[in-house]
């Protein structure tokens, strides 16, 4: 559904300046993002950390001629043919915008906030209620500030039903989202810690949150939680409630037994006067809590309790991620299992043209029809055929009844089946080659199948890295930066303790970190090929590798006048002129530095070439995530300070301070200088409580097989494993080869099973170890975590007596990775 440029300037109440006509389908607030520039509004939004305006000719130079903006750019008449909507605050206008779309349509829209289970209610109400209505719905978990309008704008003249969820991390937040989203119907999911760093109490966050509803017909909750529904009663909304009870018989919805079986769980309920059932495939309590909610929905929409069982019974688990794995013959599969519409497979395209080291290959889609879209199949398959073409794929895999009588319309290599069993047996994915794989349908096309066919298979135990978690310990941190202009180095060295350099490099790029650093020349030079084009320190330079440095700019540090001798040596030898190096100054660490008395004959000797010029001058705390060294912490920075400033007063140009690390960055705020290098941290553990941020890395494998075992009977070399009972003993394929270290045998550590407790029985061997699994209720095949989300790091690293930093930098290189993001 598009609108008109004038009355977008009447809606965000701009000042216009340009009088190009345009029609507006595409708002963009990324601009990486882009997809068809002529019909696309640019955002130039402000953030803490950038700013859209920066964009603007190179969206201009690629085809925009619409944008949003605070300040006009110094040579508007360069863009003589665009529009530039001239407002205070572009996100208002992005805000106002949606909401206006939304004032135009009078169907039921269901609002969802919660601090978890939005995404997985907001999927599964989609399941239950949409055979018969076409949905508009938040893309993925699109629910923020910007997510929230780009979501709402989404709605078109087929929708008969929204579905949108809000999240907020800070007061105030919900105010301006309300009137985007304007539910009628409120389903409040639960009230927990998660984003509680902005509110002083989780009052506060329940108060905020519920002012989504303010306007609702309904509102549908959890009548049993105390503060939920205190918040709700207070909040004095004239609304009628669905507050759901499992205690209460007299509320509304009355949940009379919930009765968990192997195979999934049975519900008994009574509403209005009727008593019913229905059956869901899961059986732990968020799933059940989410049903419940889903539940309320569909009978106030009034669905019948007969319909409701029978798709309760057939809900699909919401798989969020979007992976990317290794497959056979060199490929690189995406796969991205979330539900096949629109605006996600757009979401999907464009993660895959992101990566950017993938430019050279073949870029294949595997696709299926898209299911319910409420478009004509026409019109539906003309618009994926420009996004396909547009986002650069080169062949289209596509299978269904409905995408392939489109065939026609897409551009490029092809070849289309009716459906996925016909697709595995023409054996034409046998044929895929070092291309990178996205594999995107509907869940009735179980294209499982397909991943699994595609996938390499090396080795059951895996690292998984939660990108998004990712981000969100980055963000921590620079939360924690007294200036915003504080510049962010993030260390990636040793595979970025442990999980990966490329991914996590490339995530780092995405979210615009100032530099990243690496231990040695190769690895600098690794990213480089692979399509980094941060700026790159390297904290380890060798002699022998200096040309790779020049080559890749990759800049290194030096600590000695030895070192700088050699490299000047070197630059001068290549012709080459001001490379970019970074002093590091020995304050008390004493591992690597110039002494701080060294500055003046430094400072001399690179007045007297012209081959290296310093970018940054540098100090390590050695002791700052101790309370105990605090003293010999403001000494390492007072002395620092006094060098750099010594260093400083020889140059022009500003010479960059830092000597934070993670604990540094928040223990010590008034010494993050002009930089701060962040490491552990955004790993997810806070040196100096040793406790987890937002875990990042899980490290997994599976049950290879089960045995009894006797009490008389030991298990694994040297008979170290005694029992003291028949025991029911599993092995698993990790061994000390994979990482895990061998002093956790001999039941000094546990592993978790279906979320318990197994011991490490006897000595861990090199590629295997047993497990005591008498007391869980297990089968082969089921998974097992070594550590993760519910099983910290930092346990593995208390019981070793070492650091989080060794345990994550052990895992082995044959472990395989797998990255996700939600
Ligand atoms: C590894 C490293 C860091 C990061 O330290 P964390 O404790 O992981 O934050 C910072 N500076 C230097 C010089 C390092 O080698």
């Amino acid at each position: 559904m598009s609108s008109n440029i004038e009355e977008i300037t009447l809606v965000t109440g701009a000042e216009r300046h340009g009088n190009a006509s345009a029609q507006i389908d595409w708002i963009l607030t990324d601009s990486r993002s882009l997809c068809f520039p002529e019909e696309t509004l640019f955002f130039a939004l402000k953030t803490k950390r950038n700013d859209g305006h920066k964009y603007i000719d190179d969206l201009y130079t690629r085809g925009v001629r619409n944008f949003v903006v605070s300040t006009l750019p110094e040579n508007i008449a360069r863009y003589a043919d665009a529009n530039f909507l001239l407002v205070a605050d572009p996100l208002k206008a992005l805000q106002k915008l949606a909401a206006r779309r939304r004032e135009q349509f009078d169907v039921p829209v269901i609002g969802i906030t919660g601090s978890n289970g939005k995404t997985v209610v907001k999927e599964w109400l989609y399941q239950l209620l949409s055979p018969e209505r076409i949905i508009t719905r938040s893309p993925r978990s699109y629910n923020s500030q910007i997510g929230v309008p780009l979501s709402v704008w989404l709605m078109n003249e087929h929708t008969e039903l929204g579905i949108f969820e809000a999240g907020i991390s800070e007061m105030g937040e919900m105010e301006s989202l309300t009137p985007i989203i304007r539910p009628t119907i409120g389903v409040l999911t639960n009230i927990g810690w998660a984003h509680q760093e902005n509110f002083s109490s989780l009052q506060d966050k329940c108060m905020e949150k519920v002012q989504l509803f303010k306007d609702c017909d309904v509102i549908i909750y959890n009548g049993d939680n105390e503060l939920i529904s205190s918040c709700i009663a207070k909040s004095l909304f004239t609304a009628r409630e669905i507050a759901w009870s499992m205690k209460d018989s007299e509320r509304p919805l009355f949940i009379e037994k919930i009765q968990k079986d192997d195979t999934g769980t049975t519900i008994k309920y009574r509403y209005l006067g009727f008593f019913k059932e229905y059956r869901i495939p899961f059986i732990d309590d968020a799933s059940i809590e989410n049903s419940l909610n889903c539940l309320a929905v569909a009978l106030y929409l009034m669905v019948s309790p007969e319909l409701i069982a029978e798709r309760m019974a057939r809900l699909e688990p919401i798989a969020m991620r979007l992976e990317v794995k290794e497959g056979k013959n060199g490929c690189v599969l995406i796969n991205d299992s979330y539900n096949s519409d629109f605006a996600s497979l757009d979401i999907a395209l464009d993660f895959m043209a992101r990566r950017s080291e993938d430019k050279h290959r073949k870029r294949t889609l595997i696709l299926s029809d898209i299911l319910e879209s409420g478009q004509t199949s026409k019109l539906l398959y003309r618009q994926v055929a420009d996004l396909v073409h547009s986002r650069g794929v080169n062949r289209i895999i596509g299978v269904g009844k409905e995408i392939s009588e489109s065939a026609s319309r897409f551009e490029i290599e092809k070849s289309f089946f009716r459906s996925t069993s016909e697709l595995l047996e023409s054996g034409i994915l046998n044929g895929l080659r070092n291309e990178v794989v996205l594999i995107k349908g509907a869940r009735a096309f179980h294209f499982d199948t397909i991943t699994d066919l595609l996938e390499l298979k090396v080795h059951e135990t895996i690292l998984e890295i939660n990108l998004n978690a990712l981000v969100d310990n980055l963000n921590h941190y620079r939360n924690k930066l007294k200036r915003q202009d504080t510049k962010m180095v993030c260390m990636v060295k040793a595979s970025a303790y442990g999980a990966g350099s490329f991914e996590v490099a490339k995530t780092l790029e995405d979210q615009r970190v100032d530099y990243l650093a690496v231990a040695v020349a190769d690895e600098g030079a690794d990213l480089r090929k692979a399509g980094i084009q941060s700026s790159i320190i390297i904290m380890n330079p060798e002699v022998t590798a200096f040309h790779t440095m020049f080559d890749y700019k990759l800049e290194p540090e030096v600590y000695s006048f030895h070192l700088l001798e050699e490299l000047i040596k070197a630059a001068e030898r290549e012709g080459v002129t001001n490379f970019p190096i970074h002093v590091k100054i020995d304050t008390g660490m004493h591992r690597l530095g110039f002494a701080p008395e060294d500055m003046s004959r430094l400072v001399e000797r690179l007045h007297r070439q012209s081959a290296v010029i310093p970018r940054s001058v540098f100090s390590h705390l050695a002791g700052s995530d101790d309370a105990r060294f605090d003293a010999f912490t403001r000494r390492q920075i007072e002395t620092f300070e006094a060098a750099a400033a010594e260093l400083q007063a020889g140059f022009n140009h500003k010479i960059l301070r830092h000597i934070c690390n993670t604990a540094g960055i928040e223990r010590y705020p008034g010494a993050q200088f002009d930089m701060v290098r962040l490491g552990i941290g955004l790993y997810g553990v806070d040196p100096f409580t040793n406790k987890m941020l937002h875990n990042v890395t899980t490290l997994k494998t599976t049950i290879l097989q089960i045995r009894d075992v006797p009490a008389e009977e030991t298990v694994g070399y040297s008979r170290k494993g005694i029992l003291n009972r028949d025991s029911r003993i599993a092995a698993i394929p990790i061994g000390y080869a994979d990482g895990l270290n061998r002093h956790l045998g001999n039941g000094h550590a546990y592993c978790l099973v279906n979320g318990q407790k197994a011991p490490y029985v006897g000595n861990i061997c090199m590629d295997v170890c047993m497990i005591d699994v008498t007391d869980i209720d297990c089968k082969e095949g089921d998974k097992v975590i070594i550590f993760g989300d519910d099983l910290p790091v930092t346990v593995l690293s208390d019981i070793l007596e070492t650091i989080p930093y060794e345990v994550l930098t052990s895992v082995s290189n044959r472990v395989k990775r797998i990255y996700y993001q939600d």
